[in-house]
């Protein structure tokens, strides 16, 4: 005799006719502040209402033709008798959200050498002195990391090359972008290249290579002078002025969309959300990703991690936001990235490539890691983690694995099955896990489990933060409203 189930209540109850006027579509919610809560459905649209609404909502006590009533069917999380299509197109609103799923591993990362003129306490991975070629990538890597990029079903291939320094071992750029280049006159991909560098190695040569085939430069950029050369410490001191002259050289010779800069907050970042946004603005950028430290590699190894706690990070996030929308509404447009990924998710049907904010999370179905070694790797941070010897997420080698050897693995289809949010514990009934994902790697990092108890993760509580602090500013501030909207792109 089957056992009757504890969870759920009969399929009868399911399939009862719609007496009491309404039916309720999957949905979670989440306390706002005392008197309001975030209800979202699985399709990711959110409504905010009152503790009475959503208790009437539940206990089907809502009266229809109500304003709550008529909004909450148009945006699917009840239905009636008059809701012919609406499973159809919750369905539809479903699949939109997931379809970057479909399109599989778009990101390949080349680590090009570990070499480094650097010496960043932060850095997560470890550094090389610069003469040592033993830390290269070869030719014979290379080539097999081309042929297990193009054997992605995805058509947009983007390779960037990383270190270390990755202008160290610049013929081993140019050979990679030349014979991915070769290949893909017969794949046909759309292929773009990626060069993440401090710029201090730049040449004339090299940037003429980069406007030949279209590459685009991502830097490093933490802050006004003294701040960058503190954390980016170099030989002679002098990492801002070489990222300076490197910057200006990049804009006027590739053009100055082909230039991004990413930084890093250190605990002597956290004091300098203002300064940090206006040298981004004064440098010509139209954006900034605030981005806290990572708990991986020698940000581990030098304590960098625990400089600062979560709550620190997330003090200095919310000035630099509202920082960023008054620059804002003086009519200046400029961009917090990470705020920009979340609204999207928000407010749009569709879904993210971003690997950190994905279900299951995006590690080698949306970015994968080649090493100098041949060394595969789920993602970024789990190269990193690696270098610190852990290497639960070394997912094979270019040299003895296949492709589908790879990518079908227990060593990737377990995390994979682990990190989906709508089955993960915790985050299955959280009313932001829509907009949300599941950083594997990190909760590894910090609690040695994949999955990790949200109460104690710095990952959950600075994603659940910056949701209801979003959604209270586009609730109850009508002008960051409108900045915000202005950053959604559809
Ligand atoms: S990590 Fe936290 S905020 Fe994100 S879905 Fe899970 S419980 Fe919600």
């Amino acid at each position: 005799m089957a056992l009757a189930s504890t969870k759920f209540k009969d399929l009868d109850f399911f399939n009862q006719s719609l007496e009491s006027g309404y039916k309720l579509l999957p949905f979670n919610f989440i306390k706002l502040d005392d008197s309001r809560y975030v209800i979202t459905n699985i399709a990711g649209e959110y409504l905010v209402i009152t503790k009475e609404d959503l208790y009437a909502v539940a206990n089907k006590q809502l009266c229809p033709g109500s304003p709550v009533y008529n909004t909450l069917k148009s945006k699917h999380f009840i239905y009636d008798d008059d809701s012919s299509v609406a499973l159809e197109l919750l369905a539809l609103k479903y699949r939109t959200k997931m379809a970057p799923l479909a399109n599989f591993t778009g990101l390949h990362l080349f680590v090009t050498t570990l070499r480094c003129d650097h010496s960043c306490p932060y850095c997560q991975v470890s550094r090389q002195s610069e003469d040592k070629a033993a830390f290269d990538m070869t030719p014979e890597i290379a080539d097999k990391a081309i042929d297990f990029t193009f054997q992605s079903p995805s058509n947009e291939i983007k390779i960037e090359f990383q270190g270390g320094e990755s202008l160290l071992n610049f013929e081993m750029v140019k050979y990679v972008v030349e014979e991915a280049t070769k290949r893909n006159q017969t794949e046909n991909r759309d292929l773009q290249f990626v060069i993440a560098t401090n710029l201090s190695p730049l040449t004339d040569g090299m940037l003429d290579f980069c406007l030949k085939y279209d590459i685009l430069i991502s830097t490093s950029l933490d802050g006004p002078e003294e701040l960058h050369n503190g954390n980016r410490p170099r030989p002679g001191k002098d990492s801002y002025e070489k990222v300076m002259t490197g910057m200006q050289k990049v804009r006027e010779l590739l053009g100055p969309d082909k230039l991004g800069a990413l930084m890093t907050t250190t605990k002597d970042s956290l004091t300098q959300a203002k300064p940090i946004i206006d040298e981004y603005v004064e440098q010509g950028f139209s954006s900034i990703f605030l981005r806290p430290l990572s708990p991986y590699g020698f940000a581990i190894k030098t304590k960098s991690f625990d400089a600062y706690q979560t709550e620190e990070w997330l003090k200095f996030y919310k000035e630099g936001l509202d920082y960023i929308i008054e620059l804002n509404k003086q009519g200046l447009y400029f961009i917090e990235d990470y705020t920009a990924l979340i609204l999207n998710k928000m407010l749009t049907p569709f879904g993210t490539t971003y690997v950190d904010l994905q279900s299951p999370s995006g590690m080698a179905i949306s970015a994968i890691v080649f090493n100098y070694d041949g060394d595969i790797y789920a993602s970024d941070e789990s190269r990193m983690l690696a270098e610190m010897g852990e290497k639960r997420f070394r997912l094979g080698n270019l040299l003895q694995d296949t492709y589908e050897g790879v990518m079908l693995s227990d060593a990737l289809l377990g995390p994979l099955e682990a990190t989906i949010t709508e089955s993960m514990p915790m985050c299955n009934d959280c009313g932001f896990q829509n907009y949300c994902g599941s950083d594997p790697v990190y909760h590894y990092a910090t609690q040695g489990d994949i999955i990790g108890n949200k109460a104690f993760s710095g990952f959950c509580k600075k994603n659940m933060t910056i949701m209801r602090h979003l959604i209270k500013l586009l609730e109850d501030d009508p002008e960051a409203r409108d900045v915000l909207l202005s950053w959604v792109r559809v």
